[in-house]
């Protein structure tokens, strides 16, 4: 469970291609948003793959919608997408890295489908990136930059 998770020094792999497509998709002067797949393997949260969610009329919104997120765990139980979701990004441009409130709650709703969800916000202007967990007393965990390895 992510109690345990969190409790056993959480360690954070991304794939270079996942990154990359990330850092591609937040490339622009307004927020973006997307969700992160992957798995988790032992103390180890995978982040394989990454989901734009700027098709339809809400691309500069920095929300999930929720039709976005059915159609995502659509994909999932069909087998076209590979992996669960196991978190979000979105972009700042220019604010720096942090989690508003508004963020918070996105996380919390994210944390429904997964108990080890987590949130990864980047500057667009700085690319500065951070990710972010949720402890088991409701705080927010900054993952430290040690704990996270690119594949
Ligand atoms: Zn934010």
């Amino acid at each position: 469970m992510g109690a345990s998770w969190i409790h056993h020094s959480p360690r954070i792999r991304i794939n270079r291609s996942a990154l990359a497509a990330i850092f591609d998709h937040v490339g622009a002067p307004f927020e973006r948003i997307g969700l992160l797949i992957g798995w988790l393997h032992g103390n180890t949260l995978w982040i394989t793959d990454a989901i734009r969610g700027d098709s339809g009329d809400w691309r500069h919104c920095s929300i999930l919608p929720p039709e976005f997120l059915a159609r995502v765990a659509e994909g999932i139980i069909s087998g076209n997408i590979q992996g669960r979701i196991i978190g979000w990004y979105h972009s700042h441009v220019g604010q720096g890295v942090f989690m508003s409130d508004v963020d918070l709650q996105t996380h919390l709703r994210l944390a429904q489908f997964s108990p080890y969800v987590v949130s990864m916000v980047i500057d667009s202007k700085t690319l500065e990136y951070s990710l972010f967990s949720l402890l088991p007393d409701g705080s927010l965990m900054e993952i430290r930059p040690e704990s996270i390895d690119i594949v």
